[in-house]
């Protein structure tokens, strides 16, 4: 399963940043519908990875943003929320990607922290 794998990259993250393993309030991330990972596999990867490698149960907030677009053709932006979307002004499929990717730990809150 990808999203094991993206899972496992993110808990390392927060181990590296953290300086050790920390019993975890609450994980943000910032998912774009581009980066190709299943917000609920990896939702239920990071649950599964927090509880067994020490991180305690975090709430995890997963935002999900819509990919911003340009069109080749018309050059108007667009959102859409996979990549096969073709341009609602024209219908063109030539398109650049300007955001949507996104894989990122926005912050995490530590049991106790306020
Ligand atoms: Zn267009």
């Amino acid at each position: 399963m990808h999203e094991l794998s993206v899972a496992t990259a993110i808990m390392e993250s927060i181990e590296r940043k953290l300086g050790g393993r920390r019993e975890l309030a609450k994980i943000q991330l910032t998912l774009g519908p581009l980066s190709c990972i299943n917000p609920d596999a990896l939702r239920f990867c990071l649950r599964t990875m927090a509880e067994s490698e020490g991180f305690g149960e975090p709430e995890l907030d997963v935002r999900e943003v819509e990919a911003r677009i340009v069109c080749r053709e018309c050059g108007r932006e667009y959102s859409a929320t996979e990549f096969y979307i073709p341009c609602p002004h024209c219908g063109s499929i030539a398109k650049e990607i300007l955001s949507g990717r996104e894989c990122n730990i926005d912050f995490v809150e530590l049991i106790g922290d306020q």
